[in-house]
């Protein structure tokens, strides 16, 4: 059933069982330790799901469920769903209102360990999708793109300063390591911002609807993507230096000259395809020693 809410089409699931209704009002204690902060808004829900877009052919791994504000919206609008939960109570009441439901499959487990590679996926073809635990938010991201041959894109809520600084653009105050680091790998897109009242218990901070998407292809590849990273992380270190400060390092002053770009800029002036040139000239540079 596809039912307007305002701007937006949203899918709303089918009636589901009282089983599953009794598992999804569990009277639990949010655990601070593990980031849970349960989304209440409906209109936030529906919004959230409607940005994702399930359809009938997607295989999407959901991480964190909680309680499953969203896992309830996505679970009839796909072919396949997984979730990741970590709080054992969480996992053992979805489970218990949704074990009969043949496309859906929980995993007990730290996602941060959790093995991707074992999932029965195609190339390019997962799609997941999170509230996630803001204390861990960052490694997830980085962990998630260890896995990127498997993934179509990622959607999550995230801390709205995190997003800020991943969508960041060239001369922006936000813009740096993070920013050039997952645009590197992925187009970002900033969807729309979250109130904290749209939760329980209520962040102290704002949130926000970030996609990722892998790039099919690189668009500015580095030859050593660890030369790249220490050169990106060397020159936000002293984002006051300009950079031919900054690198000295790294790089001599004679190499960066070589190099199509102005080296008096601040970091923050400077591109990914700019760091990138940088970042090749060392790598160059370490071959020919
Ligand atoms: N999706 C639910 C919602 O929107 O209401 C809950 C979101 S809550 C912000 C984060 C969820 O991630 C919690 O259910 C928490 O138990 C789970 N979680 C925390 N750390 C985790 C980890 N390392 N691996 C998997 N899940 C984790």
């Amino acid at each position: 059933r596809w039912q307007a809410t305002g701007v937006n089409m949203v899918h709303i699931p089918h009636k589901m069982s009282s089983k599953t209704a009794n598992a999804m009002a569990l009277q639990h204690r949010p655990r601070k330790r593990f980031g849970q902060n349960f989304l209440r808004d409906t209109n936030v829900i529906e919004r959230i799901v409607d940005a994702i877009h399930p359809t009938g052919d997607d295989h999407i791994i959901e991480i964190g469920p909680g309680q499953g504000a969203l896992t309830k919206y996505l679970l009839p609008a796909c072919r396949k769903l997984e979730v990741i939960e970590l709080d054992r109570d969480l996992a053992a009441h979805l489970a218990e209102g949704l074990q009969k439901e043949e496309h859906f499959q929980i995993h007990q487990q730290d996602v941060l360990k959790f093995d991707f590679d074992t999932l029965d996926a195609e190339e390019k073809s997962l799609r997941i999708v999170g509230n996630l635990p803001y204390n861990i938010s960052t490694p997830v991201m980085f962990y998630l793109l260890k896995y990127q041959h498997l993934i179509k894109d990622m959607t999550f809520m995230l801390q709205l300063e995190v997003v800020n600084r991943l969508a960041a653009k060239t001369g922006d105050k936000n813009y740096g390591r993070l920013g050039l680091m997952v645009q590197y790998h992925c187009q970002v897109e900033h969807l729309f911002n979250v109130p904290s009242a749209a939760f329980t218990p209520k962040p102290k901070v704002s949130s926000a609807i970030v996609r990722l998407a892998p790039h099919p292809t690189l668009p500015a590849p580095a030859r050593d993507v660890n030369c790249l990273k220490l050169v990106i992380r060397t020159a936000f270190n002293q984002r006051r230096k300009i950079l031919k400060n900054s690198l000295k390092s790294l790089v001599s002053e004679e190499v960066l000259n070589t190099l199509p770009l102005d080296t008096s800029l601040r970091p923050e002036n400077l591109s990914l395809q700019d760091y990138v040139l940088i970042s090749d000239a060392i790598s160059n540079s370490d071959r020919n020693d």
